[in-house]
This record gives structure tokens, sequence and C-alpha cells, in this order.
């Protein structure tokens, strides 16, 4: 079935949902984006993601078209009118239909698109299995270059780690940052168990703060576990007891083997697979 897309102003049908050639989003990656997660109709951490996307848009100067009230009714709308239950919702701001020039400021009005659609999970296998991971060699951007914590359409830093894993045969790959520590995966962050110690990166080593890792903090704590945010080496995560990532899309996932090296018992942990079960009944709201 065709969507409804949220172009700008409205819904319009899929057909209908076209870009400038001259917007800067496309000319230069000159925009943000959230990912957002549908669970039984609820969208997940709804006002921590339009808190995110305005921080990201602040970060650049990008005007945003609309407040955050009036985005968030824009965002129920656009999964209303689609009829999705459990999705995945892209939303994006560009900043704008301008001239073929870098500056942003001869930009027209920020464009603003909101896709609601079915997800693509990674197979159930890997969630039972766990999944096997490469460390890339592509370091993640510089923190202080460009904020990873600005979620931009530009990924490209990303994408060249991605595909680093692909020729691997894996699905994900670890970036680590000019200095040598972990930053995150390329879609995902990062997490690992020592001695039921859970660690994971603290912001400044370069990854995005992800809204899924927060919860999952935030659920591991509630069931006692210490969390602390660590500058973590390829050492630590070679020798590690668990690694799991979590993301939007992922949710909690373990990963049981890096540079062919195997983690713990080559099963996803116990801590791994406790999180990933409360964090699955929390975003379900099984337990609210
Ligand atoms: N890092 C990167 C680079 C990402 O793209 C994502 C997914 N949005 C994450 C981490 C995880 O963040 P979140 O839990 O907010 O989806």
């Amino acid at each position: 079935m065709a969507l409804k897309i949220w172009m700008n102003t409205g819904l319009v049908d899929e057909s209908e949902a076209k870009l400038s050639v001259f917007d800067h989003g496309l000319l230069y990656g000159d925009g943000v984006f959230e990912g957002i997660r549908v669970y039984g109709g609820v969208v997940f951490e709804h006002e921590a993601h339009i808190d995110r996307l305005f921080d990201s848009a602040r970060a650049i100067r990008l005007a945003m078209p609309m407040g955050k009230d009036e985005l968030r009714a824009a965002v129920e709308t656009t999964v209303k009118a689609n009829a999705i239950e459990d999705g995945y919702i892209r939303l994006i701001i560009t900043r704008g239909v301008g001239t073929l020039g870098l500056n942003p400021f001869l930009c027209r009005d920020s464009g603003l698109i909101i896709i609601a659609d079915k997800i693509q999970l990674y197979p159930e296998e890997f969630y039972e299995n766990g999944m096997k991971v490469v460390s890339a060699t592509t370091v993640r951007n510089h923190p202080l270059a460009l904020s990873p914590k600005i979620k931009s359409l530009n990924y490209l830093n990303n994408i060249v780690a991605k595909i680093e894993a692909l020729d691997n045969d894996v699905p994900e790959a670890i970036m680590y940052n000019h200095l040598g520590y972990v930053a995150e995966a390329t879609g995902d962050n990062v997490f690992i168990v020592q001695k039921g110690v859970i660690l994971s990166p603290p912001p400044e080593a370069g990854g995005l703060g992800g809204i899924t890792r927060d919860v999952v903090i935030r659920l591991a704590r509630n069931e006692g576990y210490e969390v602390l945010e660590r500058n973590l080496t390829r050492y630590d995560l070679y020798t590690c007891d668990e690694l799991f990532l979590t993301g939007t899309a992922a949710e909690v996932i373990g990963v049981v083997e890096i540079d062919k090296r195997t983690i713990g018992d080559g099963k996803p942990g116990p801590i791994t697979r406790l999180l990933r079960e409360r964090f699955y009944s929390h975003a379900r709201g099984e337990n609210r």
C-alpha cells in the first residue's frame, strides 16, 4: 500500500513526496534527522527524540519549521494516517532549497519530511545467537570537528565503516575515535560487561547520545547493576565477558565475535539477555 508522507505542511501521497534537486539536504547533507520506533501505536520516547532533533538543528543554525508540540502532532498524524501499530518513523529536516553554493542562509524554508513505515529488523537468529562484528579502520569523525551528537544527514563516516563490515561478511563495525578509544558502532551504541559491571564509552568518546542507550542504562540500574561510562579500548572488547549494542532499530543485541575473537562463551551473555528482555517489554508497555 502506498504511504502517506508528511511534506512540509501536510500529508501527501508517496508518489507526490518529492524534493527539489537544489535542496541542500541533497547537495550538502545539510540537515538533521531522527529515527523513532512506534510500539503498539505509541511513539517511543517521543519527547527525547524531538528534543535531540531540536538540539541537532540548533547546533547547525537550522531553523525549525514548527515548534515542538506542533511537530509532535505532525508525527502522530503521520503514524495514524498510515495505520502504523509497530513501525519506524524517519523525521527529517533539510536546509531547504538554495543555490549551488554552500551558503545555508540563501536557502528558503527548511524542509520537513516525516515517513512512517514498517521496520526491517535484524533476523531473529542474530538476537538468539548473537552477531559478529569487526573493528573499522575508518576513524570516527573527530568530536571537535563535527560533534557526533548532531544527528546530521551526512553519514558518510559511518557508511564507509559499514562497508568495511559488509566486506568482512558481518553486519556491523565498531568505530574508534582519533585516540583509539571506542566511539560507537556505525548505527548503534556500544556496551560491555566486565565482572558484572556494565561499561559504555562516555559521550566525549565521539558517539551519538543514543536514546536507547539512555533507556538501557536506566533499566540496568533498576536491576541493581552498576553502569559506568569509561573509555574502552580494543583490548577491553577482546577480553570482556559480554558485548552488546543498543539502538532504535536494533534495540539490544548481543555481539559474540569481534575480529575473529569469541566473546565469552560465544553466546549472548546473561546480562545482555536480561536487558534485551527488559527493554523489549518496557518499549511495548508491558511493565507500565
Ligand atoms: N549511533 C549512531 C551513529 C546512530 O545512527 C544511532 C541510531 N540512531 C545510534 C548510535 C543509536 O541511537 P538511538 O538509540 O537514539 O537510536
